[in-house]
């Protein structure tokens, strides 16, 4: 095992594809994991496959260190279903003070997926895009959560599992700025162009923050955060 490879964990959103732009300028060799876990539309699927292709073309000195792509399998959260992310359920305010996108459970079992294949792979340092800062509220993207989830797989695999949070403490401006400051104006408009945020998976249409229904809660706060990002 060596400290200089990372396994991100990579939706094909904005903020996974920015934490991959992150890893990318750290690591010497990365891999990236997506969890298929009958999310409702496949547009963050797609949107995967589009970004990798993206970076290899636009992005040859990052090329070099992009290794194997996974994509793992959770069905178990579709089958306890409830979330809007998986059933044809109306986005709104749960009676638990969530909304009815919290997929309970859903980091740490991504987190407990992507350390077994990292245990396979060798690699210790797993990446994730969690965010305490701008967040909807999921308890399962706290800081406190994924500390304490890296202690447990730590114990549970006997090795040394890292979870690096690059965005835990920034908003969605400031994860925009940082994308600038990685891959410049061309990483920017990747995101625009490529990243599917929107819970509905709209790709029809288009904002100068990218494409998305434009009403979703992922929608508005990434147009607010783009249009914060652009007044700075
Ligand atoms: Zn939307």
């Amino acid at each position: 095992m060596t400290t200089d490879n990372a396994l991100v964990l990579f939706s094909g959103g904005q903020d996974s594809t920015t934490c991959l732009a992150w890893t990318l300028a750290r690591f010497s060799r990365v891999e990236t994991v997506g969890f298929d876990y009958g999310q409702r539309h496949r547009a963050e699927m797609d949107a995967r496959v589009r970004v990798l292709a993206a970076i290899h073309t636009r992005f040859p000195d990052w090329a070099g260190r992009l290794g194997e792509d996974h994509t793992l399998s959770l069905d178990v959260l579709k089958q306890i279903g409830g979330t809007a992310l998986t059933n044809a359920m109306t986005i709104e305010m749960g009676a638990d003070g969530l909304p009815t996108t919290f997929v309970p459970g859903r980091n740490v079992m991504f987190l407990t997926a992507a350390a077994a294949l990292g245990y396979r792979r060798g690699i210790a340092d797993l990446v994730g895009g969690m965010c305490e800062t701008d967040f909807s509220g999921y308890p399962d993207c706290r800081d406190k959560t994924i500390e304490a989830t890296a202690a447990a797989l730590t114990l549970a695999l006997a090795r040394r599992v890292t979870i690096h949070t690059p965005l835990m403490w920034i908003d969605k401006a400031a994860t925009w700025s940082l994308a600038e400051e990685l891959g410049g104006v061309a990483l920017v408009d990747l995101i625009r162009e490529e990243t599917v945020t929107c819970y509905e998976g709209d790709r029809s249409h288009r904002h100068d923050w990218g494409t998305g229904c434009g009403a979703c809660p992922a929608c508005v706060l990434r147009a607010k955060g783009y249009a914060k990002y652009r007044a700075r």
